[in-house]
């Protein structure tokens, strides 16, 4: 069976960027109960030993407990491997101009980026995401992502952000543009990188 993250990091460590009750709960509360809700659906069926990747992109989208639960577990795991500390990780020069090449700067990349968080309505997932080679920006909503199949923007994720309430609502109740601006002082663009390499 999947077994919940550990963290690279302690709970108060993105403090005051995202709070540590919030970071308790998410990584304690929600995501143990995706890992804990997708392994009892796949127990004893031929998924039991896949990866979640390959669960992922060979979804059956009817299914909705497989879907939320198995969308709910990867999305989370790559969340927590793509936020670190405030200014531990800097965005190397590689990075920025993969940006500026795609976005025309990275200003407007993160103008891009935020819209699609602001604009996803309700629950969902806002995504930096490797298509043919190259990146683009696109939201998703619940526990969808742009492995599954049929999605909006079907393609390789390198990057998300969570713009579930509970998520920010702790510290930010409905203010999410707040959070999600706060959300750049804490993505850890080495793994960004590493995750775009390797879908290249
Ligand atoms: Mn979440």
């Amino acid at each position: 069976g999947f077994k919940l993250p550990e963290l690279n990091f302690s709970y108060d460590a993105l403090e005051p960027s995202i709070d540590a009750r919030t970071m308790e709960i998410h990584h304690s509360k929600h995501h143990n109960g995706y890992t804990n809700n997708l392994n009892n659906a796949i127990q004893g069926t031929s998924l039991d030993s896949s990866t979640i990747e390959s669960i992922l992109v060979d979804l059956d989208m009817d299914n909705k407990g497989l879907r939320n639960n198995a969308g709910g577990y990867y999305n989370h795991k790559l969340f927590w491997e793509v936020i670190s500390p405030v200014d531990n990780e800097n965005i190397s020069n590689t990075m920025l101009d993969l940006i500026n090449k795609s976005f025309g700067s990275f200003d407007s990349f993160k103008d891009q980026f935020s819209k699609a968080a602001a604009t996803q309505f309700g629950s969902g997932w806002a995504w930096l995401c490797v298509k043919d080679g190259k990146l683009e920006v696109c939201s998703t909503p619940n526990q969808d992502n742009p492995l599954m199949p049929g999605v909006t923007c079907e393609a390789t994720p390198i990057l998300g952000l969570d713009v579930w309430e509970h998520a920010y609502y702790l510290k930010y109740q409905n203010r999410r543009p707040d959070y999600i601006n706060s959300f750049f002082n804490v993505i850890n663009w080495n793994e960004v990188e590493r995750r775009y390499a390797e879908a290249k």
